[in-house]
């Protein structure tokens, strides 16, 4: 099956981590910082490359990504070039995280990065068919009032679509951000967080009490409590699976080990996500046929995940239905 062709949507992925290698790489050779020729980057040497932890994964931002997106003019191209490589994967509706983080930090007006993401949502409704919905990301470890300040700048400039939690779980605990989420909840934005990853079950509980989300990014780690699965299963949220990323973070030791058949038999939603792909070496196809070869995942389990994530998609009724349609005729991936 050419997992390639299916109508794919995306309900996690960085827009950071995302950034394909080959521009990254040409940054850095214009900066004089590397001479890399490869067509891969070079923490990658196979199938089995794992990152120490999470920190050795961050450093990777430092280095790589920090150093090179330096400016606006190279963050919209990159932004281009992200949509442009999730258009080429037949991906219709696609959720992207950002950080102001990343700009602030560095002294670039994250105002501009809102008003540059927000222009390339038309150009490629229109020239490639991809609903694209920005998300801001923010970052566990850091002050939650910063991230309000940011929220509430963003939100005078116009409509935010949703907000996300991101990060090491252990270094910030869900409960700091309930006053944000209260905010964004009052703007009507879409409301997600990651846990369960770095953490353990009782952050995918806060996080679904405390913010009153309905989505989880990653979630794996619910797999060690009852409760936690129950709760996730009763309240219908839907967990974003990112075996990959587990892997190669050390979350799980294979990704056999991953828990979504468990998930799914317990009547949890799923629906499967690339993370990080510049980071991870992947891409949403792969993750796709990653599925298919270990778990025997067919065109109709990515069908069902992929209306489970419609469902929750911001999108009106008539777009929903015609991708329900596109995505429900498509069975063999390719009849497109
Ligand atoms: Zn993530």
């Amino acid at each position: 099956m050419d997992f390639r062709k299916l109508p794919k949507l995306v309900l996690h992925y960085h827009f950071e981590g995302a950034i394909p290698w080959t521009l990254i790489n040409e940054y850095l050779r214009a900066e004089k910082l590397a001479a890399e020729t490869s067509d891969h980057p070079p923490w990658h040497f196979g199938d089995e490359t794992r990152f120490s932890g999470f920190d050795a994964f961050r450093d990777i931002f430092q280095n790589y990504i920090h150093t090179t997106i330096n400016s606006m003019e190279r963050a919209e191209a990159a932004a281009r070039a992200t949509l442009e490589a999730l258009a080429r994967e037949n991906v219709r509706y696609a959720e992207i995280n950002w950080a102001p983080t990343f700009f602030w930090q560095r002294g670039l007006d994250y105002r501009d990065a809102y008003r540059i993401f927000e222009d390339l949502k038309s150009e490629f409704l229109e020239t490639r068919g991809l609903h694209v919905r920005w998300f801001i990301g923010f970052a566990r470890h850091r002050d939650a009032c910063l991230a309000l300040e940011h929220l509430e700048t963003l939100l005078a400039l116009g409509p935010v679509d949703g907000v996300d939690i991101q990060g090491d779980e252990s270094q910030g605990r869900a409960g700091k951000f309930t006053q944000v989420y209260d905010v964004a909840r009052d703007a009507g934005c879409f409301l997600k967080a990651h846990a369960g990853e770095c953490d353990g079950p009782e952050s995918v509980l806060e996080a679904v009490e405390r913010l009153g989300v309905r989505r989880i990014g990653h979630g794996t780690r619910s797999a060690e409590s009852e409760d936690a699965m129950d709760s996730l299963a009763r309240l219908e949220v839907l967990v974003e699976v990112c075996p990959t990323s587990n892997f190669r973070i050390g979350v799980i030791e294979s990704v056999r080990d991953h828990p979504l058949r468990m998930f799914r038999e317990r009547g949890i939603k799923l629906h499967v996500n690339a993370d990080d792909p510049m980071i991870f070496h992947n891409t949403v196809t792969s993750e796709h046929e990653l599925l298919g070869r270990v778990f025997g995942y067919a065109a109709e389990d990515f069908a069902e995940m992929n209306l489970h994530a419609l469902d929750q998609a911001i999108l009106d009724d008539a777009s929903k239905k015609k991708l329900a349609a596109e995505i429900s005729s498509a069975p063999d991936g390719g009849t497109l």
